[in-house]
């Protein structure tokens, strides 16, 4: 049981919260979570997984599941536009020697995995559900729900994503997410035999790449420069797509776009970064994952940070004196590492966009997929 506190809401299942109910709930905590969405569904898109998501997942428990069900693999190669092979970037293994530092699997599956992880730690899901009203209360917050219910909780974990409501509330100055000016697009396709680890293709102004989400499977994205303020209908999702794989000075990449499906199974997304400033926290209420820094895609890091600080945060819970002291080296922990993966990655996009030094970009990547190996 833990001492400092018994009761915990969190608001948002995503990866970021779901991994927070299980550590918080690991600690003994009576732990409740909502989620808005009445379908409580993950895209249908791949997720790549960096070595320190790997080592995290094993934190959380589930790394053995998801080996079973995902895949891993060492390396990331790179490539011309046209196929000539330029390097194979390191992923250092994060997780132990005889984990691979890198893998992908499918959103849906990862959701799965951590879904059964808090069913099976007591954790009360609410689903379709939120919060009405919040207000803090002595050492806690006094929360309303839309199923009627209102309650006090010891802490509430703000994981509700890059459009929170509760960041905005709690902090009217913090910045909003800002696009880019790339949008992706991705697709899941059969997976080819030769295809082993990560590959992108990184050309001037667009970057490609497959990943094995399966033993069948890869997902196919591509990174274009787009104004993001456009709207693009969903039956043009297929076309575009088919046009830009089409479009590609690679024959491998060309030959995928003649299995794109018409736009059925094709997900496209402006890209968008936010860094909140610290602090993270304002009373009982903390931020955790994109609802406090959203990355870009281009370190394949976003999931991977929320569910670090879920990790961290409840780590901090279960050995700090006091809650405030908790949610200060909660945030003194976090902020450095996700400024750097935040700020590496939208460097990474600008590159990309403005057909820069292709040798800078292989190298920021390396360098921060030794970062990321670190010791949270
Ligand atoms: C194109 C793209 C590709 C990416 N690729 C990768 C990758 O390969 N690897 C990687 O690690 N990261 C990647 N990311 C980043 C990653 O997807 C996110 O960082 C991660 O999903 C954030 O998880 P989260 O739980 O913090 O937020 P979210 O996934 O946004 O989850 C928030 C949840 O809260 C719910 N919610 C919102 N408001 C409320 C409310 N008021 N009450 C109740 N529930 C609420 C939402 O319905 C949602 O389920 C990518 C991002 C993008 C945009």
């Amino acid at each position: 049981m833990n001492t400092l506190i018994n009761t915990a809401l969190v608001v948002g299942g995503g990866f970021s919260g779901m991994a927070a109910a299980l550590q918080l709930a690991k600690l003994g905590i009576a732990v409740e979570l909502v989620e808005m969405d009445p379908s409580w569904q993950n895209y249908r898109a791949g997720i790549s997984l960096s070595g320190a998501m790997l080592r995290a997942l094993k934190t959380l428990g589930i790394l053995e599941a998801f080996m079973e069900v995902g895949h891993a693999s060492d390396g990331i190669d790179i490539l011309e536009a046209d196929d000539a092979f330029v390097c194979r970037l390191e992923t250092p293994r994060a997780a132990g020697d005889g984990v691979p530092g890198g893998g992908a699997v499918m959103r849906p599956v990862l959701a799965r995995l951590l879904a059964d992880a808090i069913f099976r730690a007591g954790v009360e899901v609410r689903i379709g559900c939120t919060y009405k009203s919040m207000q803090p209360a002595d050492d806690g917050v006094v929360v309303e729900l839309t199923d009627g219910s209102r309650r006090r909780y010891d802490l509430v974990v703000a994981a509700d994503g890059v459009e929170s409501t509760i960041r905005e509330a709690l902090f009217p100055k913090a910045p909003r997410p800002r696009f880019l000016g790339q949008g992706t697009w991705r697709a899941v396709l059969p997976r080819p035999a030769e295809l082993e680890r990560t590959t992108l293709w990184v050309g001037p102004h667009f970057k490609a790449g497959l990943d094995p989400v399966s033993r069948d499977r890869m997902y196919v994205f591509f990174n274009q420069n787009r104004d993001p303020l456009e709207t693009i209908a969903p039956e043009q999702f297929g076309p575009i797509f088919q046009g830009l794989l089409a479009g590609c000075p690679s024959p491998r990449l060309r030959r995928l776009a003649g299995q794109l499906d018409g736009g059925a199974s094709i997900i496209y997304k402006p890209i968008e970064v936010l860094l909140m400033p610290p602090p993270w926290h304002a009373g009982r209420v903390v931020l955790i994952g994109d609802a406090a820094h959203a990355t870009t895609p281009h370190l394949a890091s976003g999931a991977c940070m929320g569910i670090e600080d879920a990790i961290v945060l409840a780590d901090e819970i279960g050995r700090a004196a006091t809650v405030e002291a908790a949610l200060d080296a909660y945030q003194a922990r976090r902020w450095e590492r996700c400024r750097l993966i935040v700020e590496n990655s939208a460097r990474l996009g600008e590159i990309e966009m403005h057909g820069g030094d292709r040798r800078a970009h292989a190298q920021i990547m390396q360098k921060s997929f030794m970062a990321l190996a670190e010791p949270i």
